[in-house]
């Protein structure tokens, strides 16, 4: 089997390989492969025989193995182990009632112990003030009970593994929504959140004609105040300059592509944003290694259409397997997501993959790869959805779905989603999802909660070696500015080609995610990365285009606006 980087073995030491109960390993990254293979493999059974699931169990190792397809986290840390939760993606319901709210408090405990991530929409929650009939006092509202989920998931280690993640939602028309923009600005709350504004048509309408725009109570829907929608438009993203929170979601975007509208409206998403979900229901992730999908011959490297076809099908056969095999903490969760069966296949090594084929992230052309890229494997997903159906019937709430009435068969009311791919890129040894390198030279810290030394990006020593880039000078410099573009000596076009994340434009970043977005049924996890000197005003005309664009979600992040980041710029020394 093919080596593993340096971090990619610390990172599976130290949450995915299995330990005995005295925290042992007794698993090697080649053995940790066959158990996630073997336990995916085992759904064939189901549908056929023993034989078909030794054969597919293969197929599934091979792929794993290569590093070609990795499944999401909760699939390898789980799958095969009396655990045996194996979705990454979840969203509750939270009920403006006492009962509700901690049913939910509970499901999400339960779901985070065994390594998924909740996203909850507040907006049905009374706002802060309201009266309560019971008792005649006064409700706390949601941001006050956003709290006690936050404190809930501090507590909870996923099997002493990593902290549990969420995404809380609350509508841009929610009385208490300039709590909930700022409700991060303090830097120590809500640290294991997320938080996405839910924006609506109307409001980006009223930004734009500067018109007023009224919050609504959630539960009489009666108008409670009127405030110029700029305003409000402009203290997100101030907000967001400041600390990176909270980022937006677009309701109507997400709801005109909601496979199962008859099932009710979708309100939230999984922490990253890439899964919007209904409440109750889970989502497993997958993401194909794109760096991987290309051949080379005297000219260079391209695109190796046929093994991307055979990759992406057996990919979505085996994220089909994952929902068949899966435990859930709960019968109503288990029900919603056998019922609609939603995957999300998405792609990693974007970057990687413009760089051997020497197209600069942003370009026209990078833009047109990513579309043409997107198409092929929602294509080539559908088919294979399509020829599950045959095989093993369509989603149990089909009849309920958009498909039916266009008499499409499905196994599953979405396949595709492209995830941050934060952990699984690096076991991939790939640049995450379809991010632009961050840095050629970077620190990374916290992802096991301790700091690393400076990485040199692998691909950029590979490249300098073949183009004889390897003066001591260039690597000292690259070190501490952890980028070329000061750099001198260093030809132009291969400046443009390792362009980094706060290097390319605001609207190139976005163009990125628009081009995915046209051909992914669920969302697209993208970070606009921004330098330190970006404006406000800058944030908030990102803002403006996404809607335009007609994105589903976005999110910002100025450099160095978080106490703490995941990734440094060289070593600045
Ligand atoms: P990975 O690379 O570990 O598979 P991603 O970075 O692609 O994960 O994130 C995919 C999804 O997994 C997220 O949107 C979220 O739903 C879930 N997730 C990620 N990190 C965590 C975490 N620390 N706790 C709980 N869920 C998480």
């Amino acid at each position: 089997m093919e080596r593993f980087s340096e971090n990619a073995i610390r990172v599976l030491e130290a949450r995915y390989l299995l330990r005995d109960s005295e925290g042992a390993l007794i698993e090697t990254p080649e053995e940790m492969f066959h158990r996630v293979a073997d336990a995916v493999a085992l759904a064939e059974q189901s549908f056929a025989d023993a034989k078909t699931a030794e054969r597919y169990a293969e197929e599934f190792f091979d792929l794993l193995s290569k590093r070609e397809f990795l499944p999401n986290s909760p699939t390898l840390m789980n799958a095969g182990t009396p655990l045996g939760q194996l979705s990454a993606c979840f969203v509750l319901p939270v009920e403006d009632s006492m009962p509700e709210i901690f049913e939910s408090l509970k499901l999400m405990a339960l779901i985070q112990q065994a390594g998924g991530g909740t996203g909850f929409s507040f907006s049905r929650l009374r706002p802060r003030g309201d009266l309560v009939k019971k008792t005649g006092g006064q409700a706390s509202g949601p941001i006050s009970f956003m709290r006690i989920f936050d404190c809930a998931t501090e507590n909870i280690r996923q099997g002493g593994k990593r902290r549990g993640a969420n995404m809380g939602v609350l509508r841009i028309d929610h009385p208490d929504v300039r709590d909930f923009i700022g409700a991060k600005l303090d830097g120590v709350s809500f640290q294991n959140f997320n938080l996405s504004v839910g924006i609506t048509d109307a409001f980006m309408q009223a930004t734009q004609k500067n018109e007023p725009f009224a919050f609504v109570h959630p539960g009489s829907g009666q108008a409670t105040e009127t405030i110029p929608a700029g305003e409000l438009l402009q203290s997100i993203a101030e907000a967001a300059w400041k600390t990176g929170d909270p980022g937006m979601i677009f309701m109507d975007a997400i709801n005109r592509e909601n496979p199962t509208p008859q099932l009710g409206a979708i309100e939230a998403t999984n922490p990253c944003g890439e899964v919007p979900l209904l409440p109750y229901e889970a989502c497993n992730l997958g993401s194909i290694n794109v760096s991987r999908m290309v051949r080379k011959d005297a000219t260079g490297y391209f695109i190796d259409w046929k093994k991307l076809s055979d990759t992406t099908r057996l990919s979505l056969r085996f994220l089909d397997n994952v929902i068949e095999v899966c435990r859930w903490p709960d019968s109503r969760i288990a029900e919603m997501v056998r019922g609609n069966r939603k995957v999300g296949l998405g792609v990693m090594g974007f970057a990687e993959l413009l760089i051997l084929l020497e197209i600069p992230y942003g370009s026209d052309q990078s833009v047109r790869l990513a579309e043409e890229l997107m198409q092929y494997i929602a294509a080539e997903a559908l088919a294979a959805s399509q020829q599950l159906a045959e095989e093993r019937g369509v989603f149990p709430n089909w009849e309920k779905s958009i498909y039916a009435a266009k008499g499409i068969r499905l196994r599953n009311a979405t396949r595709t989603s492209i995830a941050p791919t934060g952990t699984i890129g690096i076991i991939a040894g790939t640049s995450a999802g379809i991010e632009p390198l961050f840095a050629l030279a970077y620190r990374r810290e916290h992802v096991l909660g301790e700091q690393t030394l400076v990485e040199v990006n692998p691909l950029f020593l590979r490249y300098a070696e073949q183009y004889g880039l390897q003066s001591q000078k260039l690597k000292d410099d690259l070190q501490c500015l952890g980028s070329l573009s000061k750099l001198t000596g260093v030809p132009a076009e291969v400046k443009a080609l390792f362009r980094t994340a706060l290097e390319i434009a605001p609207e190139d970043h976005l163009r990125i995610q628009a081009a995915f977005q046209k051909h992914v049924d669920n969302a697209v996890s993208k970070t606009v990365n921004l330098p330190e000197s970006a404006s406000v005003e800058t944030i908030a005309e990102i803002y403006r285009r996404a809607w335009e664009m007609g994105l589903k979600g976005v999110t910002v992040y100025r450099y160095g606006s978080k106490g703490q980041q995941v990734l440094y710029l060289g070593t600045g020394e």
